[in-house]
C-alpha cells in the first residue's frame, strides 16, 4: 500500500507539471496560429493583387505567382504542425487535469457509466450499441477515479474510431483472483502484429493528424500501472479488439 501511494502522488506530480507545460504551450501556439492566418490572408490578397496590375512580361508574372502560390502551401503545411501540436497539448491536458486528486476506494463499474455519460455526444451519430455486463456488486479497486476513468474514455474512443461506420462495444465487469477486470470489446478494423506491439509508445499512432497523438494508451498504461494494474489486449485484423483493465482488489487492512 506504502508503494501504490508514492506512485500515486508521483503520477499526480506529473500531472500538475504536465498541466503547467499544457498551459505555457498553449499560449504561443495561439498567436503564432493567428499570426500565419493573418499572413495567409496577406499572400490571397496579394495574389489577386497581381492579377489585376500588369507586369513587364508574362514570365514575371508567372514567377510572382509561382512564389505566393509556394508561399501559401509552406504556411499550410507550418499551420498542419501547429495543430498537431494543438492537439497533443490537449491530450496532455485531458489527462493532467484528472491527476490532482487523491487515491480512493471506489467501484469499477461506476467508471464505466461515468466515463460513457462523458462520450454521450460522442455515440450520437453512426449506429453504435453499448453492450454493458457489469457484475453487481462488484469488488472495489484503489486509485483516482477520474484517471481511470480517462484511461476508459480513451478505450471507447479508439473503439469508436476503429468503427467509423459504427457496431457493437461490449464493456464486461469480472473478478479474475485478486483482479477487478473490466473488458472493452469492438468490432472494429483490429490491429496487426506490428501495430499491437508499439501499441502503448508515447506518440506511436496509426490515425491522421489532428485525430490521433499516439498518447491516449501511452498514458492509460503509465496510469495502470501506477496502481499495480495491467492493459492486455487481444485483436485480430478485420474482426476487432478487446482491451482489458486489471487492477488489484485491495485487502481490507490496505487502506
Ligand atoms: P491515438 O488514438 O491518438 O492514435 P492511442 O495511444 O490511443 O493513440 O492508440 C495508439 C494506436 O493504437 C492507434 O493509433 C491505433 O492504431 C491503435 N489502436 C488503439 N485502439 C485500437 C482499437 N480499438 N482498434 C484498432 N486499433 C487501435
Ligand atoms: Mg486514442
Amino acid at each position: 500500500a506504502q508503494q501504490q501511494l508514492t506512485q500515486a502522488e508521483k503520477m499526480a506530480s506529473i500531472g500538475q507539471l504536465a498541466a503547467g507545460v499544457a498551459h505555457e504551450i498553449n499560449n504561443p501556439i495561439g498567436y503564432v496560429m493567428s499570426n500565419i492566418s493573418s499572413l495567409k490572408e496577406y499572400i490571397d490578397e496579394f495574389k489577386s493583387y497581381f492579377k489585376t496590375v500588369e507586369l513587364e512580361n508574362k514570365k514575371t508574372t508567372d514567377e510572382v505567382d509561382f512564389l505566393l502560390t509556394d508561399s501559401a502551401a509552406i504556411i499550410n503545411s507550418c499551420m498542419g504542425g501547429l495543430e498537431r501540436v494543438r492537439t497533443i497539448v490537449k491530450d496532455l491536458k485531458t489527462f493532467s487535469h484528472s491527476g490532482q486528486e487523491q487515491a480512493v476506494r471506489f467501484n469499477l463499474n461506476q467508471c464505466v457509466e461515468s466515463a460513457l455519460s462523458l462520450m454521450g455526444s460522442e455515440f450520437k451519430y453512426g449506429s453504435y450499441e453499448i453492450e454493458l455486463h457489469l457484475i453487481e456488486p462488484f469488488a472495489d479497486v484503489l486509485g483516482t477515479k477520474n484517471q481511470i476513468e480517462q484511461v476508459m474514455l480513451n478505450i471507447l474512443m479508439n473503439a469508436k474510431q476503429a468503427m467509423p461506420q459504427g457496431g457493437v462495444i461490449r464493456i464486461r465487469s469480472y473478478i479474475d483472483g485478486d483482479k477487478a477486470c473490466l473488458a472493452i470489446e469492438d468490432q472494429g478494423c483490429g490491429m496487426d502484429s506490428k501495430v499491437q506491439q508499439r501499441l502503448f509508445d508515447p506518440f506511436f499512432t496509426t490515425k491522421p493528424v489532428g485525430v490521433g497523438t499516439g498518447l491516449g494508451l501511452s498514458i492509460s498504461f503509465k496510469i495502470i500501472e501506477a496502481y499495480q494494474g495491467e492493459i492486455q489486449v487481444k485483436s485480430e485484423i478485420g474482426k476487432g479488439s478487446c482491451f482489458t483493465i486489471k487492477l488489484p482488489i485491495p485487502s481490507h487492512q490496505e487502506v
